[in-house]
C-alpha cells in the first residue's frame, strides 16, 4: 500500500526540553529531522550541515527569492528557515519528518501545508521552566527572565496548535509523542494515497 510520511512541527517555550525530546524520537524511532538554514554564526562544536546550514544574509535572501524555503522567520537578529527539497523528498519517500521551529515559522507551515500537525511542548509550570533554564547554565539571569517573559507572550498563541503536550517526565513524553505522531498516519489528509488506491481498487472490481 502506498504510504506518505507525515509532517509535524514541534514548538514550545525555550527550556521546554524540545531539543532532547526530538533527539530521543530520532534515536528511538528513526524520525527524520529537517536541517534548517540560518544566518546565525555557528556556536562552538556546531558543524555545517549537521546542526544547520550556515548562510550569509545575501545567500539566505537568495534562497527566499528562489522559493527554496517552506517557511522562514527572524528570531533574535538572525534568520532561520526550512529547506523545501529535503522535507518534500523525505515525506514522498514515506519518512515521517519533524520540524523543530519557533512559532512564526510554525504558523507559516500551517498556511502552506494542509496536512501538517502543529504540536506545542510545555513544561508543567513556570517554576519548572525556570529551574530547567537555570540548570542548563548557558544563559544569564537577565536572558532567563527575557525568555520567561517571551513564554508569557507565547501562551496566547498556544491555541493555534493542534496538540499540546506536557513534558514533565522525558521518557513518558517521548512515548506519548511517538503515539501521537503514529496516530497522525490515520487522518484523512494523510490517507489521500490510500483513499485513492482503495477507490480505484473497488471501482475496477465492479
Ligand atoms: P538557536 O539559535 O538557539 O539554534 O535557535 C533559535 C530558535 O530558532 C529556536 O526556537 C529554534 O526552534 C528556531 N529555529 C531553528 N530552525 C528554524 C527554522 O528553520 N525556522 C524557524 N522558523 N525557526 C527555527
Amino acid at each position: 500500500m502506498p504510504k506518505k510520511g507525515i509532517l509535524a512541527v514541534i514548538s514550545g517555550f525555550s527550556g521546554a526540553g524540545k531539543g532532547t525530546l526530538v533527539s530521543e524520537l530520532v534515536k528511538r524511532y528513526g524520525y527524520a529531522i529537517s536541517i534548517s538554514a540560518t544566518t546565525r554564526p555557528p556556536r562552538d562544536g556546531e558543524t555545517e550541515g549537521k546542526e544547520y546550514f550556515f548562510k550569509t544574509k545575501e545567500e539566505f535572501k537568495q534562497m527566499i527569492k528562489e522559493g527554496k524555503l517552506i517557511e522562514y522567520a527572524k528570531y533574535v537578529d538572525n534568520y532561520y528557515g526550512t529547506p523545501k527539497d529535503y522535507v518534500l523528498s523525505q515525506i514522498n519517500n514515506g519518512r515521517d519528518v519533524l520540524l523543530e521551529i519557533e512559532m512564526q515559522g510554525a504558523l507559516q507551515v500551517k498556511e502552506n501545508f494542509s496536512d501538517v500537525s502543529l504540536i506545542f511542548i510545555t513544561p508543567p509550570n513556570a517554576e519548572e521552566l525556570k529551574r530547567r533554564l537555570v540548570n542548563r547554565g548557558t544563559e544569564t539571569a537577565d536572558i532567563i527572565n527575557k525568555r520567561i517573559a517571551r513564554a508569557v507572550e507565547e501562551c496566547s498563541y498556544m491555541n493555534k496548535y493542534d496538540y499540546i503536550v506536557v513534558n514533565d517526565n522525558l521518557n513518558t513524553c517521548v512515548e506519548q509523542m511517538h503515539g501521537l505522531l503514529q496516530s497522525l498516519h490515520f487522518t484523512k489528509n494523510n490517507q489521500e494515497l490510500l483513499i485513492k488506491s482503495i477507490s480505484d481498487n473497488f471501482r475496477s472490481f465492479l
